[in-house]
């Protein structure tokens, strides 16, 4: 396919506000994409060159784009600066640029993501040189809408808003004529997190080819998440009489993947981190023995000295991006592991769970500082359950894991195999939610100074692959936080509503649905405004008196956040946790 062709699908994409659309779109332009390019079209219309995972990154600055655009069509970077400013967008000021050139734009689709790549792959001396140039000589082979497009990539400004349920809808509607092929196509996707390679796949071996992708050791699976319960006793109604329990540790979640010694890790939101933390490779070189793996644990910081583990504040700030070596010693990590999903070229994921943590033991050193294995105890009754709670709140852990003894690890999903119990305060929520930022108001009075004001958040509906508004928040930041959420938000900032979003109210502007934050509320209360779970009455679901307890932008993707069936959940175990209360 030519560039140029994609390039006008790219504007179809741009000009809808319907998810529908989006599909409809999408599909068409995927009955048109030979087997050979439908992974990279795959990659492109979500503003990247390769799966998300990966760490391949374009890395241009505005500037550096703006240089390479003045070369490419004879003005200087500061023209191409002001032209930037007044347009508001990169791709429109190369747009507008390449009008009065006569480039005609006959690069294909597999020419144009080779240069993408090529530029990406600079390192080393002179790497803004090489990337400026390899830039310019690409727009110049570009026709006007492509370089809008292509100048978008390396900046990340490429917002088409296309969630990955969006692309596997449209590859089922495209081969299949309908969508009813989207949950064995999202199975894979479960096991890969890599678009690319499961619509290779589909369109090179069909829905057989689908169905026998196993996990590979260097694509991160999707986690297997928990279900929330009121009480003990309805967890012992879905785990029978014998379950494991393991302390649900307040840290980060880690993916190790291992092959020979080379190892990977991925965050919960399956980016690679395996560079923030050499204290964790390390560790899983010399405490796990088997050749290759994939596991899953918690990252913590414990103090050795004083065997405490500390709270998910100092925790976090291992995940910064600078003086990694430093921090490394200054707050040393443990990766409690908890999970094993592949071990020396076997997926063992539909093995039932006590057969994988017996796997699990059989293959971690014992005496290791940094790679351990979660305590696990086998229960039978509720007091059990509350006791182990009590013991590991008292240890400044989160609350409990409750595990199914006879479950497969179901990649992607929330499932009663696993049955999360946390901490919560009284009166309140017996969980928090995960909300995304979705609009912004601007700043009145002392907030003027930050910006931002207000803040309309939502939750997903994983149904209907959509943000749906949940609450606005205006009190409860620091200003320090309040700060963050400014400068965050100026780089999403977009001028319509993304078309996968459902809301009644306007903000100030809108942004891309990416932060999520989570926020405790007293409750979650029926409301006619917000179109979370709305009903046929009209009524929706809102979060009352919400506050922000952390910043989630570093371990979830907009899509992780708290979905909509969830809230309703919560919303009905409120009162079975008042009942029970009294
Ligand atoms: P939360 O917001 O509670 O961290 P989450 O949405 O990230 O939740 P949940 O399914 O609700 O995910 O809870 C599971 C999370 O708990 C895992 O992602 C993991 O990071 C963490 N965790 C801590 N200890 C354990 C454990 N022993 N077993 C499994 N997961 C654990």
């Amino acid at each position: 396919m030519q560039f140029k062709t994609l390039a006008e699908y790219y504007e179809k994409l741009e000009g809808t506000s319907k998810r529908l659309e989006l599909i409809d779109i999408l599909s068409k332009l995927f009955k048109e994409s030979s087997a050979e390019e439908i992974g990279k079209i795959c990659y492109l219309i979500q503003g990247r060159v390769a799966p998300f995972f990966e760490p391949i990154e374009i890395g241009m600055a505005e500037s550096m784009v703006a240089q390479a655009i003045g070369r490419a069509y004879d003005k200087s970077k500061d023209e191409v600066l002001k032209l930037y400013r007044h347009k508001g967008n990169m791709g429109l000021a190369a747009q507008e640029l390449a009008q009065k050139h006569k480039h005609h734009g006959e690069l294909s689709v597999g020419e144009v993501s080779e240069a993408l790549l090529k530029i990406a792959g600079f390192s080393g001396e002179g790497t803004v040189g090489k990337k400026v140039s390899a830039l310019c000589e690409l727009l110049k082979k570009l026709d006007p809408i492509s370089a809008k497009h292509v100048a978008n990539i390396p900046l990340g400004t490429l917002r088409l808003g296309i969630g990955d349920a969006t692309v596997l809808d449209s590859l089922s509607l495209s081969k299949h004529g309908d969508k009813s092929l989207r949950p064995i196509l999202e199975d894979a996707y479960n096991k890969t997190s890599d678009l690319g390679f499961v619509a290779e796949t589909y369109f090179k071996k069909g829905i057989a080819g689908i169905k026998s992708i196993e996990l590979i050791v260097g694509k991160p699976v999707r986690p297997a998440l928990a279900e929330r319960l009121p009480s003990a006793d309805e967890a012992i109604k879905r785990l029978g009489n014998e379950f494991a329990a393991e302390p649900k540790f307040d840290g980060f979640r880690v993916a190790v993947h291992k092959n020979g010694e080379k190892v990977e890790l991925f965050s919960r939101n399956l980016e690679n981190t395996t560079h923030a933390f050499p204290d964790i490779v390390s560790g899983v070189r010399k405490a796990i023995n088997a050749k290759s793996v994939i596991l899953e644990g918690e990252a913590i910081a414990y103090n050795p000295d004083t065997s405490e583990f500390l709270p998910f504040q100092e925790t976090t700030k291992r995940r910064r991006k600078y003086k990694i070596e430093e921090m490394a010693k200054k707050l040393p990590l443990v990766l409690f592991a908890f999970d094993l999903l592949y071990l020396n070229g076997r997926d063992i994921t539909q093995k039932p769970y006590k057969e994988r943590r017996k796997l699990l033991e059989s293959i971690i050193a014992r005496e290791n500082p940094t790679i351990r294995i979660s305590e696990e105890r086998v229960l039978h009754k509720a007091s059990e359950i509350s006791d182990f709670f009590n013991e590991a709140i008292s240890e400044g852990l989160e609350g409990l894991m409750l595990k199914k003894l006879d479950s497969p690890y179901i990649a992607g999903g929330r499932g009663f195999h696993w049955i999360k119990f946390k901490r919560s305060q009284a009166g309140q929520l017996t969980d928090s939610v995960d909300c995304v930022i979705l609009g912004v108001y601007r700043g009145k009075g002392k907030r003027t100074e930050f910006g931002v004001g207000g803040l309309l958040v939502g939750i997903y509906d994983d149904k209907k692959d959509e943000f749906v508004t949940v609450s606005r928040i205006g009190t409860g930041l620091t200003d320090e936080e309040f700060r963050k959420v400014d400068e965050l938000s100026k780089h999403l900032k977009i001028a319509h509503k993304p078309a996968r979003v459902s809301s009644d109210i306007e903000p100030s502007f809108w942004v891309e649905p990416k932060v999520v934050l989570e926020i405790y509320a007293d409750e979650i209360t029926r409301s006619p405004i917000h179109t979370a779970g709305r009903d046929k009455d009209g009524l929706g679901y809102a979060l009352r008196f919400p506050r922000l307890v952390k910043f989630r932008e570093a371990d979830k993707r907009a899509e992780d956040a708290t979905t909509v069936s969830e809230v309703i959940k919560l919303y009905n175990q409120q009162f079975a946790h008042r009942n029970n209360k009294k």
